[in-house]
């Protein structure tokens, strides 16, 4: 086992490590608050492409499509802290833990679109472990906001390394981006990899490798 002053020079600087510290950006009552402008916005929206908001089939689009985006983006109203409370588990286990084909849906941020695919994680406990549903859960919250693909794999590779200071995690995504399928060069079936290696998944080949085969498998 590592001592805890090494790992922690290995950990992420500052800069990046907000999981803990963040606030929620957004409330339930932001929602309700929020509804009646976001639903004029898409009415402007609508008029902008041409097409007439009062026609029947379009009367319910702008409520209909704000709910939908409030939805899409529900990861600003929760925080990694409470995830987390209750369930990190003290454990001797030191094998592998890996929970991959995780689905994700989120939005890019530069086009408002959806990014959809799937999240492979690992780590490889220092005498904590996190119930594995968690790790689900940290996934969603990071993928409900408006992202970027490589800022989505580091944000679930530090929230874990936060939460757990374990000797090493690995998170790779695979995803389509609906923005690079539906334009420009139109590939169908283009994926997008990213992957974050921390502690022994970058330092170490033979972990990291037994990572990438398991998550192959
Ligand atoms: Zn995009």
């Amino acid at each position: 086992q590592p001592p805890s002053a090494e790992s922690d020079s290995k950990r992420p600087s500052s800069a990046v490590v907000e999981s803990w510290r963040e606030e929620r950006t957004r409330s339930v009552e932001d929602n309700e608050m929020s509804l009646p402008s976001l639903a004029a916005a898409y009415t402007s929206i609508l008029k902008g492409l041409g097409e007439d908001p009062k026609r029947q089939g379009l009367l319910k689009t702008p409520w209909r499509a704000a709910t939908a985006m409030q939805f899409f983006t529900k990861g600003y109203q929760e925080k990694i802290l409470d995830v987390m409370n209750d369930a990190i588990f003290d454990e001797d286990h030191d094998e592998m833990v890996i929970v991959k084909d995780i689905d994700i849906f989120s939005m890019c941020e530069h086009h408002l679109v959806p990014i959809f695919g799937r999240v492979h994680i690992g780590y490889l406990p220092n005498k904590r472990v996190l119930g594995l549903s968690k790790l689900a859960r940290i996934v969603e919250i990071y993928s409900r906001r408006l992202q970027v693909q490589e800022r989505l794999t580091k944000q679930i590779a530090v929230a874990i390394t936060e939460a757990l200071h374990p000797c090493g995690v690995g998170v790779v995504i695979e995803a389509t981006h609906m923005c690079m399928v539906m334009r420009g060069v139109q590939k169908m079936n283009s994926k997008t990899v990213t992957s974050t290696m921390l502690g022994v998944f970058r330092e170490d080949p033979k972990t990291r490798d037994e990572f990438l085969a398991l998550i192959r498998s």
